[in-house]
């Protein structure tokens, strides 16, 4: 059999096309392959939303230079952002390459190397795309001009893809946009997010349902009211912050300031006392002062999230803030505070988790790594237990027995 190999590196939304991509492969008669080496197919799906992320993509694509070139029967294609409307100039960069197609759009150019075959089994916890692109522009990302404006699929397709995958084993789905609170603007009627969410709670089978990326700008009461009172949908937001400073919110274009964020987290804890919250930030924006930095600190001090993703500015070619502001926080800075800010979190998501201990946890097993069952709770924690039966797919209530700031580990209970 013919086998492929997908790279993966970037945001969510790049893991669930891959798995859409591999899916495809495999129905048209492709294997998977772990090695490179062996694969007819290769594809890498790029992310270039930082200046490290594109180093690791191109450094990729000169490494498979040799390999094509030992092996020109291969095909080598590229998707993701990386990839732009005019693709004249990453051809003429990257000859080796025999396909550049865009982020979620579908390799036409493939051929089936030989009769289809059925749809391979999806994940326990699987991904679905809702919406694509972004209208926000925030000054520092790429991604609106890589992606393009907000395209919505229609609550029927959704809810359709979701009831086959649930019929194929899948468990729990995560809803994927760049915005979800964005969702359905564009289509007829204007369904929200909340109004899908009550129609996916009434599938069949599904477990857990959850959703990324809010925008605090955007995020409505009355999809906080959709989560609190469906069942199948968790005690789980992911509300990027960005910033404390309110000087450094309006610099990114956010359109909120942080009393607002401060006062939208009251309320969804108000209404969901037991919500764990993640958030990201962005470090060293041009001209960010200590003290700027600081009411960062000071947000995450004081809101108490349960996860935080920091990253380091770096300019993104073509956008508001690579073109007019300067790049001036020297890289030693940038890093010091990303430490300062990965210790204090360090710290908060050790006392949040420890206050676990001791306690039952409802697991949904999505699969077993070095002897050990693991899966995630409601709240998104990522746990590890032993136990000789068959627990994929399965909930399983488990005794916290120890706790890090990043997994717990427990026995079965009962
Ligand atoms: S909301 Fe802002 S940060 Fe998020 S994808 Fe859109 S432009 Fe980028």
């Amino acid at each position: 059999m013919p086998k492929y190999h997908i790279w993966t590196i970037g945001c969510q939304m790049n893991k669930a096309e891959s798995e859409r991509l591999g899916s495809f492969f495999e129905e048209l008669g492709y294997e998977a392959s772990a090695s490179v080496n062996e694969a007819e197919l290769v594809v890498l799906n790029s992310c270039v939303v930082r200046q490290s992320a594109e180093n690791r993509v191109v450094n990729k694509l000169d490494n498979l230079k040799a390999l094509k070139k030992a092996r020109p029967d291969m095909t080598l294609a590229v998707t993701g952002c990386l990839v732009n409307a005019d693709t004249s100039k990453l051809e003429e960069r990257f000859p080796h390459v025999d396909y550049f197609f865009k982020p979620g759009d579908h390799p036409q150019w493939l051929e089936s190397p030989r009769e289809p075959v059925l749809p391979r089994q999806p994940n326990v916890a699987a991904y679905v795309p809702i919406i694509q692109g972004c209208d926000n522009f925030c000054s520092y990302c790429i991604v609106p001009y890589r992606r393009g404006r907000e395209k919505s699929r229609t609550v029927a397709e959704i809810v359709t893809e979701v009831g086959e995958m649930v019929g194929r084993g899948a468990k729990e789905v995560t809803l994927l946009g760049q915005n979800v609170d964005s969702y359905g603007h564009d289509l007829p009627g204007k369904p929200d997010l909340a109004d899908l969410l009550y129609e996916l709670n009434d599938i069949d089978g599904l477990l857990r349902i959850r959703f990324l990326t809010n925008h605090p700008k955007d995020m409505s009461l009355k999809l906080v009211e959709a989560v609190a009172s469906l069942d199948k949908v968790c005690e789980q937001l992911t509300l990027p912050a960005q910033s404390g400073s309110n000087e450094i919110l309006e610099a990114m274009g956010r359109g909120y300031d942080a009393e607002h964020y401060r006062r939208l987290v009251a309320e969804i804890r108000a209404k969901i006392p037991e919500i764990a919250l993640s958030t990201d930030v962005l470090l060293g924006f041009p001209s960010e002062t200590e003290a700027q930095f600081k009411d960062t600190a000071d947000l995450l001090s004081e809101l108490n999230f349960d996860t935080v993703h920091i990253a380091a500015y770096s300019p993104r070619p073509g956008t508001f803030a690579a073109r007019k502001l300067a790049d001036n926080i020297p890289p030693a800075e940038k890093k010091r505070r990303v430490e300062h800010l990965e210790r204090l979190q360090e710290k908060i998501a050790r006392g949040i988790n420890a206050r676990l201990k001791g306690k039952t946890v409802e697991v949904l097993v999505e699969g077993e790594k070095g002897g050990r069952w693991w899966g995630r709770t409601r709240t998104d924690k990522l746990v590890f237990f032993n136990d000789s039966r068959d627990c994929r797919g399965k909930l399983i209530k488990v005794r916290v027995e120890k706790t890090s700031p990043w997994s717990l580990q427990g026995i079965v209970e009962g």
